[in-house]
């Protein structure tokens, strides 16, 4: 019998996530099923880990795909780490910082937040200040936050870490394959992702990486059992131990996906990224946008530009979504309204994608009486794209 799945458009994604996935990570998912001990996906377990550890910069022998989705790492780096009464200091700059706050109360931590306008990175004396108060065992920051598009620089934190001898945990959701997050370069202690953004992969698993020293404070009884590091790293680890079923399909996804990122190589990766995002913004500008984050502290795979004046929030991005199958994200939190995030993830980072956004973006701002100079857009981005 024929399957009546409902037909589904096919979307451009350029929102926070996910983003488009290549025809090799889909055929992936449709490889044979094997048991989560067949000897066949062991093996296939032992090459994810290399490759992850390539992406995220890292020789840690902790470095797993949780499962579940970006949130999941974060719980799971948190849960495992943070017992009642520890001092943590978490760097908000944005929605996902504040998560993070949230899930290490929830731990019972003793948390101190330093928060950010949604637009800037943090204060480094400011954290500075909040950490010489409350000696954390942890300083958690997000390093790209795709709520407001800043990338957060590590090395401040990772100063105020040594000083107090404080684990460094990170949030590299946004940021893994798309940016450096040189895990071990800013020995950074726990790091957690997502798969759906610049991994190019479909939502589903959570790359964690740990390191030796973070290895030695894990929690005496974790208050999670599926999330408990310590018996999951048993079944990635030498001792296979059986913990809960794997999920082998998103598994042959993921391994394909960074398959893809360690072909193209990091470097020229994140090179493409900051490209395209170069050409994204002088797009925008050329049609009379205005970007919402400084220069320096901007992300590339995730762009927030600024909502003009007149112009209706939603009525564009439901124009560009129905006239043009385009998805772009609208603000969060307290840029709600505000702003667009415009994500050039992974494969979507490529001049296609972005100069039909930009082509789609005038037609639907021009159908609102906003007055941009037609093709501007695109051919400022050309410019940047030609060299
Ligand atoms: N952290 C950041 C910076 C994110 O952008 C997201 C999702 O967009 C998350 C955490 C949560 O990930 P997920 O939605 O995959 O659970």
């Amino acid at each position: 019998m024929d399957s009546d799945f409902p037909q589904l458009p096919e979307r451009l994604l350029l929102g926070p996530g996910p983003s488009n996935v290549p025809a090799r990570v889909l055929e992936a998912l449709s490889r044979p099923l094997l048991g989560h001990l067949d000897p066949a996906f062991l093996a296939l377990m032992n090459e994810i880990q290399e490759l992850l550890r390539s992406v995220f910069e890292t020789a840690n022998r902790l470095t797993i795909p949780v499962s579940g989705t970006g949130s999941a790492g974060m719980e799971a780096a948190l849960v495992n780490f943070v017992g009642p009464g520890d001092p943590i200091l978490v760097g908000a700059h944005g929605v996902f910082g504040g998560r993070i706050a949230d899930c290490a109360q929830r731990c019972g931590g003793e948390v101190t937040t330093v928060r950010a306008p949604f637009g800037e990175p943090l204060d480094d004396a400011q954290m500075a200040r909040a950490a010489e108060q409350c000696r954390p065992k942890i300083v958690a920051v997000v390093h790209a936050e795709t709520s407001t598009g800043v990338l957060q620089p590590l090395e401040p934190i990772r100063r105020i870490c040594d000083r107090y001898d404080s684990l460094l945990l990170v949030d590299c959701v946004t940021s893994l394959a798309g940016h450096s997050v040189g895990i071990d370069r800013h020995r950074v202690d726990i790091a957690y992702s997502g798969t759906q953004k610049c991994l190019s992969c479909p939502p589903g698993l959570a790359p964690v990486t740990v390191s030796d020293k973070a290895r030695e404070c894990l929690v005496e009884r974790c208050q999670s059992w599926y999330l408990d590091l310590g018996m999951v790293a048993s079944y990635w680890g030498q001792e296979r131990t059986y913990h809960h079923t794997a999920p082998i399909s998103m598994n042959y996804a993921l391994r394909e996906a960074l398959a893809i990122v360690v072909e193209e190589g990091l470097e020229a990766r994140w090179e493409r990224h900051r490209m395209h995002h170069r050409a994204l913004v002088a797009g925008v500008e050329a049609l009379g946008l205005t970007m919402h984050v400084d220069p320096q502290f901007r992300l590339h795979p995730l762009n927030t530009i600024r909502v003009p004046q007149g112009v209706d929030d939603a009525r564009l991005r439901s124009q560009l979504l129905n006239q043009f199958d385009l998805e772009i994200g609208g603000g969060l939190g307290e840029l709600k309204g505000k702003v667009w995030r415009v994500g050039l993830m992974g494969e979507n980072s490529r001049p296609q994608p972005l100069l039909y956004f930009l082509h789609a973006l005038e037609k639907s701002l021009k159908d609102q009486g906003f007055q941009a100079t037609p093709g501007a857009g695109v051919r400022a981005a050309g410019e940047v794209l030609l060299g």
